[in-house]
């Protein structure tokens, strides 16, 4: 069960946190509990960070900001001792969650479930173990798994201890074909698929973290997202609640041919014209794109029609707008080419659904629907399961309203 950060925002809600965990523990389930800090408390101390110097050691940072689930586990412990219910909590180094030393975004290696399980069956302990954090063994330091963690950090505990499923507890009762603020007929989905999910999360979803869709699929972890604010008592904890549940697609028995629409307004276009179109000027564009740390995405570049020049336009996160045109200046005198054209507000609408495997047009009546609304596609992505479209921002609600209800997700 894990329960991210407004499902323990404060001591109320981590009491009703105990009672959804009591719940399990007296249906005779054996639980570990993966708890985020308090909502907002990782913002406030990733700006104490910040504050106190703006280049700081990122060992340091880790150790600030994994204090936040550290204040959470042993609350919840608390909670459940004084509910009856046996209780310890555990940091990311006492169990230990083993982990790369990339401070900030380190990577999980290994987990060592056999002391949790063997406390399960001797005194019926439930685990409260805090989100986000590991360890490096080498070095000795606490390390973060990067925003959003506790996600990752709990399919790796379920995996670890071959766990039936993973319970995500929060805010929303589930994954939706697109985000209802956008479309009120947006439907819950009983079930999507791993890499379903993966493009959905990947593609601006923000219900999971990508790492721990990604973490589910390799291990097979089933993932069952489902909101913390249902009357705990009110839940039978051998039905099925309401929620999403992300598994093989093989478990699917009804497949549609779109399952979601995601967006991303966080996209900036850049255009590069006449280049030179010989070998190695691909390599000049992205080599230092990417030794800038910078995403490239969308990448869309023509023949040229006489042999010498050509254009081309991708797309990178709009936080990095600025510094990629900066790089790409830079080596202008390298790469040889005329004309460097950018824009801000173009936003990336995405289709995603399995059964595109085996149908064909479907890409084709999005373009249509757009075309009759007057939304002009800027650039266009496709892969086996999705296809993305760059259009301009202003644009992007009507987009998804339109393709929504083309693909008959409206119902
Ligand atoms: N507390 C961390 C964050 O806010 C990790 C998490 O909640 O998943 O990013
Ligand atoms: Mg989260």
């Amino acid at each position: 069960m894990k329960f991210g950060g407004t499902s323990v925002a404060d001591l109320d809600r981590i009491r009703n946190v105990a009672r959804h965990v009591k719940r399990e523990v007296d249906a005779g389930h054996q639980v570990a509990v993966i708890v985020s800090a308090m909502a907002g408390a990782t913002n406030q101390l990733v700006e104490w960070c910040r504050a106190a110097a703006t280049l700081h050691d990122a060992r340091e940072y880790d150790a600030v900001v994994a204090s936040g689930e550290q204040v959470t586990a042993g609350l919840l412990a608390i909670v459940l001792q004084s509910v009856g219910v046996t209780a310890r909590s555990w940091q990311g180094w006492q169990i230990p969650i083993l982990t790369t030393n990339a401070h900030g975004g380190a990577r999980i290696l290994d987990i060592d479930g056999a002391e949790l399980i063997r406390r399960f069956k001797e005194r019926r302990e439930v685990a409260v173990i805090s989100g986000f954090q590991g360890f490096h063994k080498e070095t000795g330091r606490i390390t973060t798994l990067g925003r959003g963690g506790s996600d990752t950090s709990a399919v790796a505990v379920a995996a670890a201890i071959s766990a039936d499923r993973c319970d995500i507890y929060t805010d929303v009762d589930g994954v939706y074909t697109t985000d209802p603020r956008v479309v009120p007929k947006a439907r819950r989905l009983a079930k999507i698929a791993f890499e379903e999910m993966l493009e959905l999360a990947s593609l601006g979803a923000k219900v999971l973290q990508v790492r721990s869709v990604e973490l589910g699929m390799v291990h097979n972890v089933r993932i069952f997202v489902r909101s913390s604010f249902d009357r705990p008592e009110d839940i039978d904890p051998h039905g099925t609640p309401p929620g999403t549940l992300i598994c093989n697609e093989e478990d699917i028995v009804e497949q549609q041919v779109v399952t979601g629409i995601a967006f991303s307004k966080d996209e900036a276009q850049i255009s590069i014209r006449r280049v030179e179109d010989k070998p190695g000027v691909a390599a000049a564009i992205f080599g230092p794109l990417a030794e800038a740390n910078i995403n490239v995405d969308m990448i869309v570049q023509n023949v040229s029609s006489d042999g010498a020049t050509t254009d081309l336009t991708f797309t990178v996160p709009a936080a990095d707008y600025e510094r990629a045109a900066e790089v790409l200046k830079g080596s202008q005198g390298v790469i040889g080419y005329q004309r460097l054209d950018g824009a801000n507000d173009v936003a990336k609408v995405s289709v995603i659904g399995i059964g595109m495997r085996s149908h064909a047009g479907v890409a084709a009546r999005a373009f249509r629907a757009l075309a009759d609304r007057g939304i002009n596609i800027r650039a266009i992505t496709t892969s086996e399961i999705k296809f993305s479209l760059l259009i301009d921002a202003a644009y992007t609600e009507l987009a998804v309203r339109t393709l929504h209800s083309l693909y008959g997700l409206d119902r």
